[in-house]
């Protein structure tokens, strides 16, 4: 098969019955700089390379990617590594099920990229990258036994990798599949606490949405929490304490909605006291959208915000943690812009959990100044300031405020680690000189 539109559109299993084929168990593809071009580690994946060398969408000039099928489970083991000038790639390892390689390729791409821009905006000396597991449906998701050894074998897999990526915890994956990736490398967070992990991000997360609720109020010049109406979706690990934060800042009242019924019994016990609706809902429900509110939270699924959602709005503010909350970034950001409502970037205000993680290795003090700082108003990466110089920005230029946000990351993405410089990308080129596809 030498047609990459053929090989492309292959599942998984048949991409890996393709390579067992070929004889190849390893393999890279790697951005040469002077080319302007990626250059597979095989010829017969070359096609593959050249097609998505002229890709406009999801192929952001990437350092480069690095894949392994499982020596067990016929499961594609891949670390996309976007950009390491502001150091090794950093972002989480996620288990997923692809229809096509090509959507795992374009998932771990874009999910790299996205990386890259949200660790730069929370000023992390951190580079971006992520890691995919490519799920055999052959084996049930979440049998034990299988998740032991694929996550141990993604450790030792990240240890093959001399450093150039550090992985992390992610949609699909668990604190104890990070233990399993630790028992096989140094190079991974969010580990354990009784490993010396920092535990669940997800306060913090909700407090970095306050951040951003708080900058975005101040920017309209429309005063504090204090007295407006917050309408939130999703009330789990963030949306809990996010309700908490907000009740603490006096708020009037909090309209919710979660599909959980349970979830919806457990946060009525906790807040009966206070003004807040909340119900439960269909995943489909629109009814949310359309509330009369100052703000809309988004703290469930992402892609939510589409042009269907959007007219029914009547939000002055958007700003929640879910990721990717625009369907399409560009048209819908477009869309919010023009009719007037404020939106929060997503991957601006809900950094805290990769920042929580990212610095594990340096300990922890009480007021931590490098958790603390996010939340500050004197720190010019805090997510209050960059969150007003964003939004401030998209005023004065007329631009969506996603876009004015991903010019700045891209920037900020661009500057050189101050001690280790761009050596992400001297790590990829010694596993290229080293043939790491043939160890
Ligand atoms: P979670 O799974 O604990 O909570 C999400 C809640 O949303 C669940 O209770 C679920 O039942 C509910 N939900 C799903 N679909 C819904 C719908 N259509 N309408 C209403 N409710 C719905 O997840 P979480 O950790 O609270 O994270 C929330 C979002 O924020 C996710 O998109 C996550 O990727 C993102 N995020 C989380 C963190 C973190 O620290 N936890 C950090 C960054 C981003």
């Amino acid at each position: 098969m030498s047609n990459k539109r053929d090989i492309l559109s292959l599942t998984p299993s048949d991409f890996i019955k393709f390579l067992k084929q070929e004889k190849i168990y390893k393999f890279f593809f790697v951005y040469d700089n002077d080319a302007k071009s990626l250059k597979a580690s095989h010829t017969q994946l070359q096609s593959i390379a050249d097609y998505f060398t002229s890709d406009k969408r999801d192929f952001i000039e990437h350092e480069g990617w690095f894949c392994k099928i499982s020596e067990k489970y016929d499961m594609i083991l891949g670390a996309f590594i976007h950009r390491t000038n502001r150091g090794q790639a950093a972002g989480g390892v996620r288990y997923w099920s692809y229809d096509t390689i090509e959507d795992y390729f374009r998932d771990g791409l874009r999910l790299g990229a996205g990386m890259t821009f949200k660790n730069a905006l929370a000023g992390l000396w951190w580079g971006g990258g992520k890691g995919v597991i490519a799920h055999n449906p052959e084996y049930d998701k979440m049998d034990s036994v299988v998740r032991k050894y694929i996550y141990q074998e993604y450790g030792l897999f990240m240890s093959t990798l001399n450093g150039c990526y550090v992985t992390a915890e992610d949609v699909g994956t668990s604190v104890e599949d990070m233990a399993n990736v630790f028992s096989g490398t140094r190079f991974t967070t969010c580990i354990p606490s009784k490993f010396g992990g920092s535990g669940n991000p997800s306060t913090p997360t909700a407090r970095g949405i306050i951040s951003g609720m708080e900058a975005a109020l101040d920017f309209l010049q429309i005063g504090k929490l204090e007295g407006k109406t917050v309408v939130v979706q999703g009330l789990g690990h963030v949306g809990e304490p996010l309700i908490n934060f907000l009740f603490e800042r006096n708020v009037k009242k909090i309209i919710g909605t979660d599909i959980n019924q349970e979830i919806i019994n457990s946060i009525k016990n906790k807040f009966s006291e206070k003004n807040l609706e909340i119900r439960l809902v269909d995943k489909n429900d629109l009814s949310i959208f359309s509330e009369d509110c100052d703000i809309f939270s988004p703290n469930a699924t992402g892609a939510i915000l589409n042009s269907k959602t959007i007219s029914l709005l009547k939000a002055k503010i958007i700003c929640g943690a879910a990721n990717n909350q625009l369907e399409d970034m560009h048209v819908d950001g477009n869309l919010l812009h023009k009719k007037g409502i404020v939106y929060v970037p997503d991957f601006l205000t809900n950094r805290m959990g990769i920042v929580t993680c990212a610095n594990e290795q340096y300990g922890y003090i009480n007021n931590d100044p490098l958790i603390e700082n996010h939340f500050s108003r004197e720190w010019k990466h805090s997510i209050f300031n960059l969150t007003k110089q964003v939004l401030t920005e998209a005023k004065e230029k007329n631009i969506p405020t996603a876009e004015i946000a991903l010019m700045l990351a891209d920037k900020l993405s661009k500057e050189n680690h101050p001690i280790f410089g761009h050596r992400g990308k001297e790590i990829i080129k010694s596993l290229v000189e080293n043939e790491w596809h043939k160890n």
